[in-house]
């Protein structure tokens, strides 16, 4: 069962962020490392006020910038 007061990887832990599309919780240490949107391609509609989405934005942009 999937709790998203919990952590996705660490479910022994509190998640601090929480995905609102998939249902996902995050913990510190998930966030802090460079945690990425399970799906960066796909519309998602609380894009405008996600912290995990702000945090992959920034990596998606080094990407394709690093690839052109
Ligand atoms: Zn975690």
């Amino acid at each position: 069962m999937m709790d998203k007061y919990r952590c996705r990887f660490h479910p022994e832990r509190k998640a601090v962020l929480y995905c609102e599309k998939y249902e996902y919780g995050y913990c510190d240490e998930c966030v802090s490392d460079d945690l990425l949107c399970t799906d960066p391609e796909l519309y998602c509609k609380f894009r405008t006020h996600c912290i995990i989405w702000e945090n992959c934005r920034h990596l998606l942009k080094e990407k394709r910038a690093g690839s052109e």
